[in-house]
């Protein structure tokens, strides 16, 4: 599953390609995943038209910026979920098995941010591109945000979002506040998207490592030490892999189409049986609400 690094990835990807681009209409091929307005031809009227102006992300939400030819600003949100893909393709390149949305686009001449040789055919045509939505599991979820309306408005999940792990919110003072005197597991806490946003069963696992801490311990059982220690690697692991562009276990790939490296470097995640790179112990794998859990049992003591 897509967490906060691949995420980002894809935001990359989308902002270096797409930017200056115009939506020139699409093909909604599975209407669940169009969960604003109602119908897929809704949606696909609501874009069409736009310039992709900028992308931002929120936890593990991609939220785009368009111009509209009005000279108004409307919005466009996408989340991967489980197995959710945006690839840039050619627009006469085979369909993927599981295509579930396409939006055509076109070159805006006034908007193009970087001219390139690659944007032309040998006729100094625009080459015909798509940002193409490819989802096997079908949790994927698309939003068109009308101009004036506040994204949470329409993409009611951001209202619930905690800080941004990689932003100044992120303090130790209010990480410490989030967990004081809960009764649940620090693995659970850091799955909340309430807690921090865009945290995942992979660099929770990791950043539990790194800090020493069983993932079963109590959040109230955390000395301060801990908590401090457990944030400060949050944000390590997550620049970490932003940096190898994510973690490639089965579905994600970045917008060209190609794999994050961090799953190299990963120490625990994945690596069920495997020596522990400190101390050799075998790593542990054990259920913990609905996910599996890695540790070292020399390294992350039972709280
Ligand atoms: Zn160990």
């Amino acid at each position: 599953m897509p967490e906060l690094p691949e995420v980002e990835t894809v935001r990359r990807g989308l902002e270096a390609n797409t930017i200056g681009y115009r939506i020139a209409g699409g093909e909604v091929l599975l209407d669940r995943t169009v969960a604003y307005p109602e119908t897929g031809a809704a949606f696909l009227a609501g874009l069409s038209g736009a310039t992709f102006r900028q992308w931002r992300r929120r936890g593990k939400y991609l939220l785009a910026d368009l111009d509209r030819a009005d000279g108004t600003v409307c919005g466009f949100g996408v989340h991967l979920r489980m197995t959710g893909q945006l690839l840039w393709c050619d627009r006469a390149a085979p369909l993927q098995k599981h295509t579930r949305v396409r939006l055509f686009v076109e070159l805006n001449p006034a908007t193009r941010v970087n001219p390139s040789e690659e944007d032309t055919d040998r006729n100094d045509r625009p080459l015909e591109r798509e940002l193409r939505f490819v989802d096997t599991r079908t949790f994927g979820q698309m939003w068109w945000i009308p101009a004036g309306i506040a994204e949470p408005e329409i993409v009611t999940g951001l209202r619930k979002l905690g800080p941004e792990p990689l932003s100044a919110e992120f303090t130790v003072a209010a990480f410490a506040t989030a967990l004081a005197h809960r009764k649940r597991p620090i693995k659970n806490a850091l799955l909340d998207q309430a807690i921090v946003a865009g945290v995942g069963n992979i660099y929770a696992d990791e950043a539990l490592f790194l800090s020493g801490i069983r993932s079963t311990t109590l959040c109230c059982d955390l000395t301060p030490a801990e908590i401090e220690r457990l944030r400060d690697n949050v944000v390590c692991v997550l620049k970490d892999s932003i940096a190898l562009g994510g973690t490639t276990f089965s579905d994600f790939v970045g917008v060209t189409g190609t794999n994050g490296r961090y799953g190299g470097i990963a120490r625990v995640y994945n690596r069920t049986g495997q020596p522990c790179p400190v101390c050799q112990t075998s790593i542990e794998r054990i259920r913990l609400a609905g996910r599996s859990a890695h540790f070292c049992p020399q390294c992350q003591p039972k709280g």
